[in-house]
């Protein structure tokens, strides 16, 4: 067995604490992986206050998660002791279903759908087909810990010129942006907008600039429109310049909204161009309604887009470590998450946090 330090929160009105646990020595065919770094999600601080109505208490989150691999199964053959890997959103699924066979686990529809890094599978417990929430487990633990264990197969490779830190973001934040980006084919030249500007939207902004569109960045907040022009956006306008707004209609090939919660896509709809498609990926909730009207007078599409799969995570890994995109982060230590939560919530971020796991295994010495 072994003996893991992380922090978790007991109940949706509690604050994240030190939490010890057991965990079992690697099998045949998972890899045991020594936490370095882990990036703090928005969806960490939605499933920690039960603002989806599926957490498992203690939630322990963490799905950014770049360590070192500490040990290994007898049948692992992806990795080896010492390799710098990450884990992202997912670290099973049921292997079977249609969406898992085409390789695109994160639409897994298998009776548990998939098994999420933290808080078990994506189907709460009384919903199980088996009456249990779990392929094997009835909850699962997340990175923010000194260690997790993973099947090989869901374990990335952390590109050797791509820093840890930078990297963790990507296992996210990354991949939940460039998998729309790529489905809905964004090429060189196209005209790009990406609304909202946190972690999502940085990262967001970055891609789709080396991907080789011009990127225009639609923020509520005057300072970071400098912040995303510096990221690289061709220019940032305040979603309520309603002058600038109207001076772009019908300008966009592809937009995509990274708003964490309910808002009004409605001003932006007009910009695309016919037959394009404004994508939600930020927010999982009912949005304000739209208007069908410019929508079906250019034929244009509303969509969403969950994570991506365990392949194009990889994509995106080695597309940013070849084109040098990193996001802008800032490293914090395991006991200031309290306080990174409240920043995070009031919008008050400026770069993505990431966990320095560190810090927890040396207070816990
Ligand atoms: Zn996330
Ligand atoms: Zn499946």
């Amino acid at each position: 067995m072994l003996n893991v330090i992380g922090y978790s929160a007991a109940g949706p009105h509690d604050k994240l604490k030190p939490h010890r646990f057991t965990c079992e020595d690697p099998r045949a065919i998972d890899v045991q992986i020594e936490v370095m770094y882990c990036g703090v999600c928005h969806s960490d601080i939605h499933q920690v206050k039960n603002e989806w109505s599926n957490t498992v208490y203690p939630c322990m989150p963490g799905h950014e998660v770049v360590g070192r691999v500490a040990a290994i199964g007898s049948g692992v053959t992806r990795h080896k002791v010492g390799d710098i890997v990450g884990v992202g959103c997912m670290i099973d699924s049921c292997r079977a279903c249609e969406a898992c066979l085409a390789g695109e686990q994160n639409y897994c529809i298998g009776p548990n759908s998939w098994l999420a890094t933290y808080n078990g599978p994506m189907v709460p417990a009384a919903k199980a087909p088996n009456g249990r929430n779990s392929y094997e487990r009835d909850n699962t633990f997340g990175g923010y810990a000194t260690a997790i264990v993973v099947k090989e197969d869901f374990v990335l490779k952390i590109p050797h010129n791509l820093a840890p830190e930078k990297a963790a973001p990507i296992l996210c934040a990354g991949v939940t942006t460039y998998s729309p980006f790529k489905h809905w084919g964004v090429k060189p030249g196209d005209h790009v907008g990406i609304i909202g500007y946190g972690g999502l939207g940085n990262m967001a902004a970055k891609i789709a600039k080396a991907l080789g569109a011009t990127v225009t960045v639609f923020t509520t907040s005057a300072d970071k429109r400098s912040l995303a022009e510096a990221a690289g956006a061709e220019r940032a306008i305040l979603e309520n310049d309603e002058k600038t707004l109207a001076s772009l209609a019908g300008t966009f090939d592809f937009i995509l909204s990274t708003v964490p919660t309910k808002h009004d896509v409605n001003p932006f709809v007009a910009l695309l161009k016919r037959d394009r498609t404004l994508v939600i990926v930020g927010a999982l909730e009912v949005m304000e309604p739209t208007n069908n009207m410019p929508v079906a007078f250019k034929r244009r599409s509303i969509a969403g887009s969950l994570i991506g799969s365990i392949a194009e995570t990889q994509e995106v890994l080695d597309f940013c470590a070849e084109h040098d995109v990193t996001p802008d982060i800032e490293i914090i230590p395991i006991d200031r998450i309290n306080e990174a939560y409240e920043r995070v919530e009031q919008g008050d971020v400026r770069f993505r946090y990431v966990i320095d796991m560190g810090s927890l295994r040396t207070a816990s010495e």
